[in-house]
């Protein structure tokens, strides 16, 4: 086993959960009134092994929606469907050093990454017209639940229609975003941009649990390969550079100081879920509804950093 001791580890993994509870720090999103109305209380922890050890902890099988947490995933699929060239054509690899939905494109009218909106908006574009541009807007919304499906060791995934509806309608900013794009052509030729967008606010409300992302999570921390199924659902080449990017840009305004502080590959999302991978140990998701001023979740961000305070898993623990 990948962790020996699994009961003692998930007892101190027991211990910071507990800790981690009594925070009531932070606000959850109202943007939308369906995230508005969501309880700050819950709190969940799951984590799986690269060899499917499990450990769950609190509400982990209560459902959110995937949200930002979807954007890595919408990236492992269109690399491991077009190859890396192809994608990074249309879309750049630096941080932004800007909030997730501001305005802006890079220096080459590029969106700045994949993890921000315009990059997962620009992303949903290729998806949508250049991976088998034979397929209908709903066979690829079925391909692509069915790609998150696999990756989540064939857990069926929910779809959470008022979201969607509401994104949708509560979305100035991310039109205003799709729209500066296509001024700068920054899509594929032939891209519907209502079907674009469209994808991307299903992208983002596809319903799971942290049950469920923590495979995800350990599917990416296993090279692609899913803890659970063994099926080969990611290439390691997709792999490898989804993990960069969530090292570089997956925690907001605060990717750099995670990058630092927690030394993980990680993505958050306005659900208040955390998708964290530990390369070849762990998948770990956690999910609390309070978000900080720069919209990660505060027990997810302190989860993370009481978990490397605990065990040398930061990057560059091992030295
Ligand atoms: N649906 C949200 C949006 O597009 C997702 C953003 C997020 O999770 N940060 O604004």
């Amino acid at each position: 086993f990948i962790i020996p001791e699994f009961e003692t580890f998930s007892k101190e993994i027991e211990e910071i959960y507990w800790k981690c509870k009594s925070n009531t720090e932070g606000k959850v999103a109202s943007y939308i009134p369906q995230l508005a109305r969501t309880n700050p209380d819950y709190w969940g922890v799951s984590i799986c092994t690269v060899d499917g050890q499990r450990f769950s902890l609190g509400d982990v099988n209560v459902p959110f929606t995937l949200q930002s947490c979807s954007k890595p995933l919408t990236y492992a699929i269109a690399l491991d469907q077009l190859g890396e060239d192809v994608v990074h054509h249309y879309v750049g690899q630096e941080p932004s050093g800007r909030n997730f939905n501001e305005l802006i494109l890079d220096y080459n009218k590029k969106p700045h990454n994949p993890m921000i909106n315009a990059g997962a908006i620009l992303v949903c574009a290729l998806l949508k017209t250049l991976v088998k541009p034979e397929m209908t807007l709903a066979e690829k919304f079925d391909f692509t639940m069915n790609y998150f499906e696999r990756l989540a060791g064939g857990e069926d995934l929910g779809f959470n229609n008022a979201i969607f509806l509401s994104e949708r309608e509560a979305a100035d900013r991310n039109y205003a975003l799709g729209f500066y794009m296509r001024e700068h052509k920054c899509y594929p030729e032939k891209t519907s941009f209502r079907e674009c967008m469209d994808f991307y606010f299903q992208c983002c409300s596809m319903e799971t649990s942290c049950d469920i992302v923590s495979v995800m999570a350990a599917t990416l921390a296993n090279g692609g390969i899913c803890p659970l199924t063994e099926e080969k659902v990611l290439g390691p080449e997709s792999v490898r550079n989804v993990l960069s990017l969530m090292h570089s840009c997956g925690m907001y305004d605060y990717s750099g100081q995670f990058a630092f502080k927690v030394g993980l590959p990680a993505k958050s999302g306005v659900c208040g879920g955390l998708l964290v991978v530990i390369p070849n140990v762990m998948g770990i998701c956690t999910w609390s509804p309070s978000l900080d001023a720069l919209g990660n979740s505060c027990r997810g961000v302190q989860f993370c950093e009481e978990l490397v305070k605990k065990f040398n898993f930061h990057r560059y623990d091992n030295l």
